[in-house]
């Protein structure tokens, strides 16, 4: 596949070089980081706590969650056509896709075997679609009495978990710089109330080796759209964790760009390493400051100063002279 930067990752480079203030890219990893689900099925994350949490409770939290994201995937985001076609983002076949107006397209369009120029361009049309629906959140597309499970069991997961998901999610604001969310952000599907917007001096970017379509279900599952926008989402399923951060490296690197990797699993510490990235180790353990609720701005920036410097420093230093 060709993997020439497009005009759209062109442009993300020059707006990062133009920019004077520093910017730092954080790159998650998903699966026992920002979100609890593996942990929460085989009970690691219950054995962590000696005894002290159900672990079945946490298998049954598990188990409904698995449902949600395979009902998303299904219902919604194509994927049992698409399943076999993993992309590692959204915009990858972007160079095929025409542009055509997709409000009254039909979806029955024989997508499939063999995977030619015109298949691949039923494809592009199809991820163009779940970003669409990514943009407008999860309330446009599910039934009301589906967003109230989906809204109990993220309370159950929160409480089960001492506030794992929202303290996640937190810290992704905070990394934005952003504060609060609108107070009717659960309810909107106004894409402009939604969007991760540019307005922002830092981005996040997520990184999973787990498959696209149900990455990015997990992502609006989870709400972690808001934070994160969809063509951020990057999948190393098949081609790793390094090759993802040497695109991301590619597309927002400049002068004034830091990077900071977090996650939980070697792949991402040693991508990171290789890349002389900051990495920051998720730890499930309730007495690690490295999890969630416990990491912080302060513990993050932490770690990038000792790769960077701490700005401050280098700013009294040039005054002096
Ligand atoms: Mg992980």
């Amino acid at each position: 596949m060709d993997r020439t930067p497009t005009a759209a990752l062109l442009r993300d480079r020059k707006i990062s070089e133009e920019v004077a203030k520093p910017m730092t890219v954080y790159i998650w990893d998903m699966d026992e980081t920002l979100i609890l689900l593996k942990s929460l099925l085989d009970g690691t994350y219950a054995g962590a706590f000696n005894g002290l949490k159900d672990r079945r409770k946490g298998i049954e939290i598990g188990k409904l969650w698995e449902n949600h994201i395979l009902q998303v995937c299904d219902d919604h985001f194509y994927y049992e056509e698409i399943e076999d076609y993993n992309e590692p983002f959204l915009d990858a076949l972007s160079e095929y896709d025409d542009g055509r107006d997709l409000s009254k397209y039909n979806f029955n369009d024989g997508f499939g075997f063999p995977y030619d120029d015109w298949n691949k361009r039923k494809l592009a049309y199809r991820h163009r679609s779940i970003a669409e629906k990514y943009s407008q959140g999860l309330c446009k597309i599910l039934d009301q009495q589906t967003v109230k499970l989906w809204n109990d069991l993220y309370s159950l997961t929160d409480s089960y978990t001492d506030g794992w998901l929202s303290s996640g999610h937190a810290l992704l604001e905070q990394t934005l710089g952003k504060t609060s969310l609108p107070s009717n952000y659960l309810l909107s599907s106004d894409p402009t109330t939604r969007s991760v917007t540019s307005k922002y001096q830092n981005i996040n970017v997520l990184v999973t080796s787990g498959s696209l379509i149900p990455s990015l279900a997990k992502c609006l599952l989870y709400r972690l759209d808001d934070v994160i926008a969809a063509n951020n989402v990057y999948s190393s399923w098949e081609v790793g964790k390094l090759r993802c951060f040497s695109w991301i490296k590619e597309r927002f690197g400049g002068p004034n760009v830091r990077f900071c990797v977090i996650g939980d699993g070697t792949e991402e510490c040693e991508a990171a390493q290789a890349m002389r990235w900051p990495f920051i180790k998720i730890d499930l353990r309730p007495s690690s400051p490295c999890r969630f609720p416990g990491l912080t701005m302060k513990v993050v920036q932490s770690y990038t100063d000792v790769m960077y410097g701490s700005p401050d420093v280098e700013v009294e230093e040039t005054e002096e002279f």
